[in-house]
């Protein structure tokens, strides 16, 4: 049976706090082919969603995968070389990819199609046809865009005047924005792949990204087996890497949604070890067999798991 998960409400917010009565604006869209929720306090609540949607619509168009007027899709059709401010985009994210060891891979976009996760008509493809996308190197900025797109949306809020706070859900990419009123930490809760109560809940104090990725937001079932939408680079196949998602939580938001995908295709060990040599994140990780664990400075609560120490 093919079935995608919507992406609505992939992370649950528990929003109760920046919802001043009569001074929050909510607002939903559908954009980057998913649900995005905003939620936007503060005397000018109503400019900063409507700047908001124009900025994610704008960043929509120019990062598409399938618009034939996107920087993305002119780059795929041949010699085309972006300027600023894409380019520093680019750059940024390809320093990302190498950061990784190339677990992020910014050139799968052909793998992503034959597996039918452009177009909706899922399938198994044949090795060949995976070898002949791996070797297309087609671009696709899927796994970073929704991070960059609330780390920009979190600016134009910051610089909108008499705005007090905003929360952001980008489909799974949870960006705060500013301190909640009483100085209570944001609260992000991690969905559970299974539906119903969040697994756990992190907080955060002021602006900062929470992104995560799972094999429970876009998949198929063929024979038993489930085939998600994260693809190990290596193989050109949906990443083992026993773990059903990986939420990271940085200051920069493309920095976030870039690890959230790398981690989950390197897994648990190397992930930890990763995370060991870098100090610009936190991390989450929810395995298959259900066991959590989180990276000491990653304040996580209301779940039982297992830290992750900076020594081995
Ligand atoms: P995310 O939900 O941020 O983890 O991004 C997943 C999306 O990024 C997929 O739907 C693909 O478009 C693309 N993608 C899949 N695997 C990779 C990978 N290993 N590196 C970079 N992008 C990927
Ligand atoms: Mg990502």
């Amino acid at each position: 049976m093919k079935k995608i998960v919507a992406l609505l409400l992939v992370v649950s917010c528990l929003l109760s706090g920046c919802a001043l009565a009569g001074k929050t604006e909510k607002s939903t869209v559908f954009c980057m082919d998913t649900v995005m929720e905003l939620q936007v306090t503060g005397e000018n609540r109503v400019q900063g969603i409507q700047e908001v949607t124009k900025l994610l619509r704008q960043l929509e168009q120019i990062w598409s995968y399938t618009d034939a007027d996107s920087t993305i899709y002119k780059m795929n059709a041949g010699d085309f070389s972006p300027e600023q401010p894409q380019r520093e985009i680019i750059d940024k994210a390809e320093a990302l990819s190498r950061r990784t060891g190339g677990a992020l891979n910014l050139r799968l976009g052909a793998v992503s199609e034959v597996w039918g996760f452009r177009d909706g008509a899922q399938k198994v493809p044949t090795q060949d046809a995976i070898d002949a996308a791996l070797a297309q190197k087609k671009w696709d900025m899927g796994a970073v865009i929704k991070g960059y797109a609330g780390q920009e949306a979190a600016e134009l809020l910051e610089n909108i005047p008499n705005i007090d706070c905003a929360i952001l859900n980008l489909g799974g990419n949870v960006q705060t924005v500013g301190e909640k009123p009483g100085g209570q930490p944001w609260k992000i809760g991690i969905q559970n792949p299974a539906g119903g109560t969040p697994l756990g809940t992190i907080s955060v104090t002021g602006t900062a990204s929470i992104v995560t990725s799972g094999d429970y937001q876009r998949y198929f079932e063929k024979d038993g087996v489930r085939y998600h939408h994260i693809m190990d680079p290596e193989t050109g196949r949906p990443a083992q890497s026993a773990l059903t998602s990986v939420t990271v939580i940085a200051r920069d938001g493309l920095t976030a949604d870039a690890l959230s995908t790398a981690l989950f295709v390197m897994g648990l060990e190397q992930g930890s070890a990763f995370w060991r040599e870098s100090d610009d994140f936190e991390a989450v990780f929810v395995q298959t067999d259900g066991k959590i664990y989180a990276t000491e400075g990653a304040m996580l609560s209301d779940c039982s798991f297992e830290v992750i120490g900076r020594e081995k």
